[in-house]
């Protein structure tokens, strides 16, 4: 809130022309961590999805590449809307599916990279066999989020939600974790885990509710989003640096891995999640 206050002038307006079109908060996270977590869907509500998505390169000025992701009307209304971008004949696409979550922590391999920050709290991992758990470092995080992520290859990665989805016949009522390994497009996975029987804890219904909308919004927002000042550019278009750069790396999809293993140069941001 201090924050707010203090942004005036030029910087007001740096951020202003920087500020991403998604607003909804995106897990992200690196090689190694684990992010800890409720669903805040049954599975089969308005609060899980997945849609076909034009994807547009961008840059930022300091030369993160990444993508823009525009939902296809055309595919997800069978053919009844038209889509500008079909239309122009793009066909440089990928399935994206977005779950709503509550994000208890995230344990990290390291500890808070920001210098201003709190340190984490240690905490060491059940061991494995006779080997003693690694130390991870738990960033607590107590808000909603969205796992916006690849089908992966074969749909590996969607297949582990539908697989816990059928062995309990509901997403709530559990804690679960998802873990990633890797950071490159072909070496990144991901592993979703059930931890515990455990309901979520009551009293974040507020929180939850200032944000949680249906998918297909959020979906539906991608397009809406794109239009005009929004529209696609090219790569080697420039976003603002600084606070740009991250504003914009925010909209960064996690890694396709090898389902379109040619659409981002090398560049890949490699802590993306999608
Ligand atoms: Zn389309």
């Amino acid at each position: 809130m201090v924050e707010k206050d203090k942004k005036r002038g030029i910087h007001r307006a740096r951020e202003a022309g920087a500020q991403s079109t998604f607003r909804y908060p995106k897990l992200r996270i690196e090689a190694g961590d684990r992010a800890r977590f409720w669903f805040l869907s049954n599975g089969e509500d308005d609060h899980f999805d997945g849609a076909r998505f034009h994807l547009f390169p961008r840059q930022t000025r300091t030369g993160k590449v990444y993508n823009e992701e525009i939902l296809c009307q055309r595919l997800r209304t069978d053919g009844e809307e038209s889509c500008a971008f079909c239309d122009e004949g793009h066909e440089d696409m990928a399935l994206r599916f977005s779950i709503w979550i509550w994000v208890e922590h995230i344990l990290h391999l390291g500890d808070n990279p920001d210098p201003e920050g709190e340190a984490w709290e240690q905490t060491r991992l059940a061991p494995e066999g006779n080997k003693k758990g690694r130390i991870m470092f738990k960033e607590m995080v107590g808000q909603p989020m969205l796992i916006w992520m690849a089908y992966g290859k074969e749909w590996v990665w969607f297949s582990q939600f539908d697989a816990i989805l059928n062995k309990y016949g509901s997403l709530e009522g559990r804690f679960y974790e998802l873990k990633r390994v890797g950071s490159g497009m072909q070496d990144t996975d991901y592993t979703l885990t059930m931890l515990k029987a455990a309901k979520l804890p009551k009293g974040l219904s507020e929180k939850i509710d200032a944000v949680r909308v249906p998918i297909d919004q959020i979906f539906a927002e991608s397009v809406t989003g794109a239009g005009s000042t929004r529209r696609p550019t090219p790569l080697g278009a420039a976003l603002p640096d600084g606070e740009g750069a991250e504003a914009a790396a925010e909209e960064e999809p996690v890694e396709e891995a090898a389902t379109t293993g040619d659409e981002i140069p090398e560049e890949a941001p490699a802590e993306e999640m999608v």
